[in-house]
């Protein structure tokens, strides 16, 4: 039984586009509903409230307010995380975030009118990991497009770090080519900057600097939801991410499992696992078959992330991505056709190949056929 508060799953990496207006929620959303009755499991829309671990049930609120309870066996945990403001004021009154596809919607209706709006308009973006970075390169490049037909616009996107590089979290090498490919899209890229205060439309840096924007987005860090750390005495740790063992178990409650980026799951030489998309797969794929070994009487084997590299697109052309352990990097056009088959590889385990290859001949149709095609043009 899947327990999930939306109606259509969209693969998270892919927000950003939402926020810049080239997403085909047409082809590449998925219904919950149609998913689950294909794959037979049950899919209950509701979101999970609280925990009782000693009768073994969970509370879950739907739509309508309607609480109600479940009972299970084995519980999973997977409800991924949010950013993180670290408390800085007046960020939750005056930026916008990408954390669900809802927040990415109400990102681009609010970037929309910016892009046809006349004159000099201002975006900034706090935080350059892999959310920051991708959402300036997108928004670059929809706006480099627009400008092709219309010359009264120009958009100025402002990416702010408080680190030394773009993409702290990820391997030195890759940062000064992501810079470089983000500044000759005309994103201005500012490091070393950290953002003391948010006010409307403006962001004061630490040194007083003052930032000014028509719009402000804020995608620096993750935690996750509070109600994580009030779950019946499951222990998290200061991001509420609730910690397991290295098979993924709750440390006080082994019929409870937690995967993705709301766990604190430990590794080999004292590392934890990421919170990435690759590292939530791998974790999910491992569950699966240790729940089937559980079922059988079998012992579990603990999870251990294989780190396959990084790949981060900046612009529809262009990617840059690490392999072998960091040893190796690449970039260019074919780097970004990678980026593309990393989610279609992630649409063949919820679909299957045929359906995929559909998918990809009718995208590729589409926009050949209709020059007017969101993402061909936005
Ligand atoms: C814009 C953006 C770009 C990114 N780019 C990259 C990238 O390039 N590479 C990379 O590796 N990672 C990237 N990430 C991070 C990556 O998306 C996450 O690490 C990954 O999605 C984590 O998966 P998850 O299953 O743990 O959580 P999520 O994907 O967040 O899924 C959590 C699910 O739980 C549901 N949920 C929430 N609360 C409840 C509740 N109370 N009850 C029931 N269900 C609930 C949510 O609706 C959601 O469907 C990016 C993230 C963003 C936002």
């Amino acid at each position: 039984m899947l327990v999930e508060p939306t109606s259509h799953h969209y693969w998270k990496p892919r927000l950003h586009e939402i926020a810049s207006g080239t997403f085909d929620s047409e082809l590449d959303a998925v219904s919950y509903l149609q998913h689950s009755y294909y794959n037979q499991y049950q899919y209950v829309q509701a979101s999970m409230k609280s925990l009782n671990r000693g009768q073994k049930t969970v509370e879950i609120q739907d739509q309508q307010g309607m609480v109600s309870e479940l009972a299970y066996d084995y519980l999973v945990i997977a409800v991924g995380a949010v950013s993180n403001d670290f408390k800085t004021e007046g960020v939750s009154e005056h930026c916008l975030f990408l954390d669900s596809a809802l927040q990415a919607q109400q990102a681009w209706d609010q970037i929309n009118p910016l892009l046809r709006a006349q004159g000099e308009q201002r975006i900034s973006i706090v935080g350059a990991g892999a959310t920051g970075v991708e959402l300036a390169a997108e928004l670059a490049k929809v706006s480099q497009k627009l400008t092709r037909y219309r010359h009264d616009m120009n958009l100025t996107i402002t990416l702010i770090e408080a680190s030394n590089r773009v993409l702290p979290a990820g391997p030195e090498c890759m940062s000064e080519k992501v810079r470089k490919a983000l500044v000759k899209n005309g994103v201005e890229v500012k490091t070393e900057t950290r953002i003391k205060r948010a006010e409307a439309g403006k962001l004061v840096t630490d040194s007083g600097e003052v930032i000014n924007a028509n719009l402000q987005l804020w995608a620096a860090g993750i935690k996750c939801a509070p109600w994580l750390a009030t779950l019946d005495g499951l222990e998290t740790n200061a991001l509420n991410q609730l910690k397991v063992d290295a098979n993924l178990v709750t440390t006080l409650d082994d019929a409870i499992f937690v995967i993705g980026d709301s766990a604190e799951c430990p590794q080999p030489y004292g590392s934890f696992v990421p919170p990435r998309a690759q590292a939530a797969n791998q974790a999910a794929g491992h569950l699966a078959n240790q729940i089937k070994r559980l079922l059988k009487g079998k012992s579990i084997k603990p999870f251990i992330f294989k780190d396959g590299g990084m790949v981060i697109a900046v612009g529809h052309n262009y990617a840059v991505g690490t392999l072998m352990n960091n040893k190796l990097i690449l970039r260019g056009r074919l780097v970004r056709n990678l980026y593309d088959t990393i989610f279609r590889l992630h649409q063949r385990i919820l679909f299957g190949w045929g359906r995929v290859t559909a998918l990809v001949v009718l995208k590729r149709l589409k926009s050949t056929l209709n020059p007017f095609y969101r993402n061909n043009i936005s």
